[in-house]
């Protein structure tokens, strides 16, 4: 599976916002945005002035980095919710909301998405009482993800479940820590993503 591997950080230093690509390390004053909070490379700190086009195409880069998603399996994305009802843009962010791997971060179980991918994909845990790897897998409504039972005294999901605590659960979201288990009571609506993007933009920049 294709997979970005340079420097995340640099990634929410271009965006020019935390994008929480780190766990833990986010919320320290080791953050590289909380240190240096101008683009990165040579010319970073020198005066920005974006085009309509580079505004919409910051705004695409951004999702894609928030939910740690490739070019092309992004524009699948968006092909996706142009076939479906409703507002194409909603129906973008809902669909990536809803994955396997954002799912289990949001609840807590992985301090980061991408530690949360890695889980999935050492089949840790179970959809519906079945093993699922997909990380892209799209939750529906009623789903019950749960963890193995020999996967329990994993430290790092402990550790995730016990600092994520501050975070929250989203409604659509229903989490049972003591079990290692959460539901999806209903699927995410687009004021129940906090995620700070704004859609239209990206619908802009593909309808061109
Ligand atoms: Fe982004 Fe986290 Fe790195 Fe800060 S520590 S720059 S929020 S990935």
């Amino acid at each position: 599976m294709a997979r970005y591997r340079g420097s995340v950080c640099r990634l929410c230093r271009r965006e020019g916002l935390k994008l929480f690509l780190k766990g833990q390390r986010c919320f320290t004053e080791k953050c590289a945005i909380e240190r240096r909070n101008y683009p990165p490379g040579q010319h970073g700190q020198g005066r920005q002035k974006f085009s309509n086009y580079g505004i919409q195409l910051r705004e695409k880069q951004k999702a894609k980095r928030v939910y740690g998603v490739l070019e092309n399996q992004f524009r699948n994305y968006f092909k996706k919710a142009e076939r479906k009802k409703g507002v194409i843009g909603e129906n973008l962010l809902c669909m990536l909301e809803s994955r396997f791997d954002n799912v289990l971060y949001t609840l807590g179980f992985a301090s980061s998405r991408a530690k949360a991918r890695q889980l999935i994909l050492h089949g840790h845990f179970t959809i519906n009482g079945r093993k699922v790897n997909i990380p892209t897998y799209q939750l529906r409504q009623g789903d019950a993800i749960e963890l193995k039972e020999k996967s329990k005294k994993i430290e790092s999901i402990k550790d995730a479940m016990d600092s994520a605590v501050h975070r929250g659960i989203p409604q659509w979201l229903e989490l049972v820590p003591e079990k290692f288990a959460g539901t999806v009571k209903n699927l995410p609506t687009r004021e129940d993503i906090t995620v700070q993007i704004q859609e239209q933009l990206i619908v802009e920049l593909y309808s061109k």
